[in-house]
């Protein structure tokens, strides 16, 4: 059984309802969603995920660009949590600062390959993500897809080249849901939007981001009325993994997914 969490950096909530994208729309109709999850300040890549995995805000771990730097006050993440759990986790990226998301010889395995500039890069990682979830069934998995965001950068956010790059990552997410089961849970989101050709700010075009999960005990095709952010997820991911969130995160579990 594999819980997964997929990446599409840099998508935008409204970009859904414009493209043709049959493995989202199919993933969000079984889902639990919102379309107005938040995302942090600043709205930046690797402070954005530097929250998602360890549930506090840019001003608690310090890290507000996406330049290396350790965090200020450290702190264990889901995958530390997961690891002191017995818990195996994979990751699959390719954007190379994630590699610093997590302390040394917490991972089982990682797949990091510098291909999110080419329009065809998150289909590698994807597949090799697809491949490796089927063969290992690791316990956690987090497949990474850098290419929209630098459509965006390349050509603006919501543009026709942005929105063709969410169809064509689309492929890349559908590999990856045809290997996993209905007893096994996929929560999709993004690190943050974008306007023009640049975020950070504090514009709902850049904070404003999907957030969906599906899974066994999950609600299907449910609206979501809590406020959620990014630091809710690994405290979420961590009840469906069934290890214990750390007491110093700062989100919560989104109670509303679950059937009752
Ligand atoms: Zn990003």
């Amino acid at each position: 059984m594999t819980t997964v969490l997929i990446m599409v950096d840099g998508l935008r909530p409204d970009a859904l309802a414009q493209v043709a994208a049959p493995s989202l729309a199919g993933l969000q109709a079984r889902s639990a969603c919102t379309l107005q999850a938040r995302s942090v300040t600043p709205s930046v890549t690797l402070p954005c995920h530097t929250s998602i995995f360890h549930s506090v805000p840019p001003q608690r771990h310090g890290i507000v660009t996406n330049q290396w730097q350790a965090m200020a006050r450290p702190l264990p993440g889901l995958v530390e949590q997961a690891k002191g759990a017995g818990r195996r986790c994979y990751f699959f990226h390719n954007w190379e600062p994630l590699r610093d998301l997590n302390r040394p010889e917490a991972l089982e395995y990682s797949f990091y390959l510098n291909n999110c500039y080419t329009l065809e890069g998150d289909l590698v990682i994807a597949e090799q993500a697809a491949r490796t979830i089927a063969a290992d069934r690791p316990d956690f998995a987090f497949v990474y897809l850098g290419t929209v965001d630098v459509a965006g950068h390349n050509h603006g956010w919501m543009s026709d080249a942005y929105l063709r790059q969410v169809e064509r990552v689309d492929q890349g997410i559908g590999a990856v849901l045809a290997v996993l089961s209905a007893e096994e849970t996929v929560l999709l989101h993004s690190d943050h939007g974008g306007h023009d050709r640049t975020h950070g700010t504090e514009l709902p075009e850049d904070m404003l981001i999907p957030w969906m999960i599906a899974g066994p005990g999950i609600r299907q095709g449910h609206t979501l009325s809590a406020e959620i952010s990014l630091l809710d997820s690994a405290p979420t991911l961590a009840r469906i993994l069934q290890v214990p969130a750390h007491p110093h995160w700062e989100g919560r579990c989104v109670e509303e997914i679950f059937a009752h």
